[in-house]
């Protein structure tokens, strides 16, 4: 006997196999994490077929095999055709799903995980400040994933954190530090940059889409995300370079 189960997710990687089948990468809403073979998806008449894009919510029936799961039905539930129509949202939902693959082993859930990445392909097809969820993104997966870092007091020496102070984001120390603690690997973390990213440790997806920071602060946000990123990525995620070339 088969062990079957519904679940929903999220299609984050897709690839051919074979004539006809097809390996997805799903991030469910129960299941977590999951491999999946789609037999003979890729054929013309496959009712399996369409409802198998990338980046599309699925409600599937699957099967147990013997190490992964086999798609015996699938029916479409979302998807965003703006991702098919700009570039720049196809390329930052390519990198919420490479941080996604990246960070949860098959067979493993992040609680809180599949909300968050509901909203943010939705807010990242859709919403007008949708260019500001990746940076949100990335510092709450890794805090879900237990990389949380502390902004209100220096990591090292428990000091707390002012405004109008200098103060330095060290990546490894998972933190911000005091001038006194500084390491030659932190970064500078000018106030404002700092009460954004202190706003958002708390904050959710809506809110700071209701209320992003000043577009200046763009580049900064993303300098210390990605250096926050790379010190638990052995090595750096492909979107950055395809980000880049969009
Ligand atoms: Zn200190």
């Amino acid at each position: 006997m088969h062990r079957t189960r519904t679940d929903e997710g999220w299609i984050l990687r897709r690839q051919e196999y074979g004539e006809a089948d097809l390996w997805l990468d799903v991030y469910a809403q129960t299941l977590g994490r999951v491999r999946v073979l789609a037999r003979g998806a890729r054929k013309a008449r496959s009712r399996k077929g369409g409802h198998l894009q990338l980046f599309q919510q699925v409600r599937m029936t699957l099967a147990q095999g013997r190490a992964w799961w086999i798609l015996t039905q699938a029916q479409s539930q979302r998807w965003f055709p703006e991702l098919r129509q700009h570039l720049d949202r196809y390329a930052a939902a390519g990198y919420l799903a490479e941080l996604v693959l990246r960070l949860v082993p098959e067979g493993e859930r992040l609680p809180g995980l599949y909300p968050l990445l509901s909203q943010a392909l939705e807010a990242v097809a859709r919403h007008p400040q949708g260019h500001w969820v990746p940076r949100y993104f990335e510092w709450k997966i890794l805090a879900l994933a237990g990389y949380r870092p502390q902004w209100d007091a220096c990591v090292r020496c428990a000091q707390p954190m002012r405004l109008g102070r200098p103060k330095f984001f060290d990546p490894t120390a998972g933190g911000v530090l005091c001038p006194a603690c500084r390491t030659p690997r932190s970064l500078p973390l000018p106030d404002r940059a700092w009460a954004a990213l202190r706003h958002w440790d708390r904050a959710t997806l809506d809110a700071v889409l209701r209320h992003p920071p000043e577009e200046d602060l763009f580049p900064q946000l993303e300098a210390l995300g990605r250096a926050y990123v790379q010190t638990w990525l052995e090595t750096p995620p492909r979107a950055w370079k395809v980000q880049r070339e969009v």
